[in-house]
């Protein structure tokens, strides 16, 4: 039997990644997980349940008690949010409670594609094709501010750039899991891209790395 095709996607707050791991895992038949969600929705339970991000006992409580269902919360998106899951992430005992459950969703059959900042170097270092996904700061400020702004709020763009700069400062230096570019992966900055651009550079890619012939 062969193994589960598992593709890893990494990159840092707003690059593109999870738009772009979703549509890989429509071209190859592979199950998706956007594992920002994981950490994102451990937030909003310490958030939702009134307690203190500052808490890192009850971060753990709330990463041990994750059921998939909490993934499906409306309010994971804002940088807000984004900001506090950042911060929930930093635990080294927060991110024990949630590697396993990352670890088993990506050998489910028929295999997965994950994105995320550790995927490529800890929670799946046997992948078989791994993207690091990058853009500017300044293209992602903007990509997420029209993004903010297509949900109906109402975002300020310096605001925005302060949030994802303070996140790419806080994802690179934790001391557990930090965001960082695995020494096999193909790195692609997308930010003079369109969406569909970065899709074929990303799909060349893999396909190279997979051993495949490109087709369109
Ligand atoms: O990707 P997204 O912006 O949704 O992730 C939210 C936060 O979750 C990140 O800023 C990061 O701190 C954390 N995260 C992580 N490891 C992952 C995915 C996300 O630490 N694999």
């Amino acid at each position: 039997m062969t193994h589960p095709l598992v593709i890893a996607i990494d990159g840092p707050a707003a690059s593109g990644k999870s738009t772009l791991a979703r549509r890989v895992a429509a071209r190859y038949g592979l199950r998706f997980l956007d594992t920002g969600l994981v950490y994102r929705a451990t937030a909003r339970r310490l958030l939702d349940a009134g307690d203190d991000p500052a808490d890192g006992d009850a971060a753990r409580r709330h990463a041990e008690a994750l059921v998939p269902f909490d993934l499906d919360h409306p309010h994971l998106r804002g940088e807000g949010i984004g900001n506090v899951a950042s911060l929930v992430a930093s635990y080294p005992e927060v991110r024990a409670a949630l590697l396993p459950v990352q670890g088993r969703f990506a050998k489910e059959p028929p295999g997965s594609v994950l994105a995320g900042r550790d995927i490529g170097t800890v929670v799946c270092p046997d992948a078989d094709a791994k993207v690091f996904v990058t853009a500017s700061i300044e293209e992602r400020a903007r990509r997420r501010t029209a993004e903010l702004r297509g949900r109906g709020e109402a975002p300020i763009y310096d605001r925005v750039l302060e949030e994802i700069m303070e996140r790419d400062r806080r994802d690179g230096s934790r001391t557990v899991a930090p965001m960082a570019v695995a020494a096999d992966a193909v790195v692609i900055d997308t930010t003079d891209l369109g969406l569909d651009g970065a899709f074929n550079a990303v799909r060349e890619a893999i396909d190279r790395r997979l051993g495949r012939t490109n087709r369109r």
